[in-house]
């Protein structure tokens, strides 16, 4: 017999909202979570500048409309503190911690054919039989850093944006080094060189980003959304990305190109991610896709006052939007301060980490701090990192091996009972991620309360049922400019992963139909049995 009915691992916002969820079913549940606190991204990432690039009326639960009505948020775009102590507010308003097991990381999780359970242990030493092992682990929470030579003979401090200190970092006087030029980058680098004595920030690709435009939260605007706020989320849920955007339906081809910079014009002021829906085809030709791309390239000539670096900073090589496009407040202003050099390591790569600092090809830099903004094994890597047994023993690294393979990005074939939220083959981290979380969570908790209802003790994705799905997934994901780039939606920031374009790209309104569609079929494409 089971200990409990599931086994949650990760206390992020999908855990915590699926333990909530599955008690209201009145099953029982138990999570392991590997950090000290509830908050998944919001308790790692602590890193200066870090905010999310959703605004905030958008980047939260619906499930409740007390709590969205009760909470205030204070700027357009929240700040990673006010996450967390909303994160935790929702914990404590919904008593969730005490089903939650901090500071233990999950192993390993085996299923036991005959008994239909999965065994999960952890590096605590727990062992506890669940009759269902649902990972909540994130899709951006396995740090990457690379693998460098002489990392141990640093004589300063390293540090990784994804696992940045509790106690907050000062680096007034120091020679930083920021590695790499994502999202936690742009955000940090501006707040690090205001405190720096100098700071090298290492390039090796340049990305796109839009500024942010941030500022105190209009309070009509949320009084507005509050008097409305289920039609506001229906939106959002029906809506491509998870957030209602103004989308037109033109070409970029079709209108002047006085017409078109005027409305690029219009968005770069607006802020925010809104840019890349300016016209319906810049993510599917190329020729469209140039001419905002070209808009960007003028924007960061006219931000940085060195040509050389201007030139460095404008990307050349992948199109707009098919790298995750990046939201800053004053990333290329940035490099006009006389203690910022940018360094282009794509020309001249780093060879060692050294006692002093780092050596590239061409020169070497003394450094008190080195920070890793060079972000995560996305997608598949929390979840591989854990031992998973399906049917026959078979790891889920084996059943991986040519990239990752699922139903829905819900579930596995030959791993019964095992359910993923946003996983591979999802739309995931092409959505606002709450909306996706919720959509993953209601879709396995009715899916339990329906085996429930039926005497179903075991669910299991076809693998044919999967294998039509990944080919719609890479279908799609190949008619759209996305996997032209290297980039981490196509695990290119990994050595050795396989390149395959992970996430669902049809948008999650229609998704959620075929969801829907699936659960409405009895479940088709996945096989239940019962006792
Ligand atoms: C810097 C940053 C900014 C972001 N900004 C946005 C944004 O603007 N908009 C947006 O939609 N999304 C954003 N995201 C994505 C963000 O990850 C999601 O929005 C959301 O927080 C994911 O919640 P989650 O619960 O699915 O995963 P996470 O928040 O990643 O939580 C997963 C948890 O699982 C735990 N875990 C993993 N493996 C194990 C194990 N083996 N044992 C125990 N515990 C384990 C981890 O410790 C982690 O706490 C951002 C991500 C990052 C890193």
């Amino acid at each position: 017999m089971p200990d409990v009915h599931a086994v949650i691992v990760g206390a992020g916002f999908a855990g915590l909202y699926m333990l909530h969820r599955l008690r209201r079913l009145g099953l029982s549940a138990r999570v392991f979570e590997a950090g000290n606190g509830v908050g998944g991204t919001w308790y790692w990432n602590r890193y200066p500048g870090a905010r999310c690039d959703v605004e905030s009326m958008d980047y939260s639960y619906s499930f409740s409309d007390e709590l969205q009505q009760e909470w205030k948020w204070s700027e357009r775009y929240a700040s990673q503190p006010e996450i967390l102590s909303y994160i935790n507010h929702v914990a404590d308003r919904f008593d969730l911690h005490r089903d939650i097991q901090l500071s233990t990381r999950v192993t390993s999780a085996t299923f036991d054919e005959a008994g239909r359970t999965w065994t999960i242990t952890t590096d605590r030493g727990d062992r506890v039989a669940a009759r269902f092992c649902i990972m909540a682990t994130g899709c951006l929470s396995t740090a990457q850093v690379p693998k460098l030579p002489g990392r141990e003979t640093f004589g300063g401090t390293t540090y990784h944006t994804g696992r940045w200190p509790h106690r907050g970092v000062d680096f007034t006087g120091q020679r930083v080094g920021v590695i790499g030029t994502g999202s936690s980058a742009i955000q940090s680098i501006p707040i690090i060189a205001a405190q720096a004595a100098h700071l090298f920030v290492f390039q090796r690709t340049p990305n796109f980003s839009v500024p942010a435009r941030n500022a105190p939260l209009d309070p009509e605007f949320e009084r507005q959304v509050k008097a409305a706020y289920a039609d506001f989320r229906r939106q959002a849920r029906e809506s491509r990305v998870g957030f209602v955007v103004e989308r037109s339906e033109a070409s970029a081809l079709a209108v002047t190109p006085d017409e078109r910079r005027r409305e690029y014009e219009k968005r770069w002021s607006r802020g925010g991610l809104g840019f890349t829906a300016t016209y319906v085809d810049l993510l599917t030709n190329q020729e469209a896709n140039d001419t905002a791309a070209e808009f960007c390239r003028e924007k960061i000539r006219a931000a940085v006052r060195d040509p050389t670096v201007a030139a460095l900073l404008a990307p050349k090589d992948y199109p707009v939007g098919t790298k995750r496009m990046c939201v800053d407040t004053g990333y290329y202003e940035t490099f006009n301060r006389d203690n910022v050099t940018l360094v282009d390591i794509r020309r001249s790569p780093i060879e060692a980490i050294t006692p002093a600092g780092l050596r590239t090809r061409e020169a070497a830099y003394a450094l008190d701090s080195i920070v890793f903004a060079t972000g995560f094994d996305a997608m598949t890597g929390a979840l591989l990192g854990i031992d998973i047994r399906g049917r026959g023993g078979r790891t889920l690294n084996d059943a991986w091996s040519e990239g990752p393979q699922t139903y829905l990005g819900l579930a596995v074939a030959g791993f019964p009972n095992l359910f993923a939220v946003t996983g591979p083959g999802s739309p995931s981290v092409l959505s606002n991620m709450i909306v996706s979380i919720e959509q993953h969570v209601d879709w396995i908790a009715d899916c339990l309360e329906a085996m429930r209802a039926r005497g179903h003790e075991t669910i299991e994705a076809t693998a044919a049922a999967q294998d039509a799905w990944v080919a719609h997934v890479n279908e799609i994901g190949h008619a759209t400019l996305y996997p032209r780039a290297n980039s981490w939606y196509m695990g290119a920031n990994i050595p050795g992963k396989p390149r395959v374009f992970m996430p669902y790209i049809g948008g999650v309104g229609a998704y959620r139909q075929i969801c829907d569609r699936v659960a409405a079929k009895g479940y088709d494409g996945f096989t239940l049995a019962g006792a």
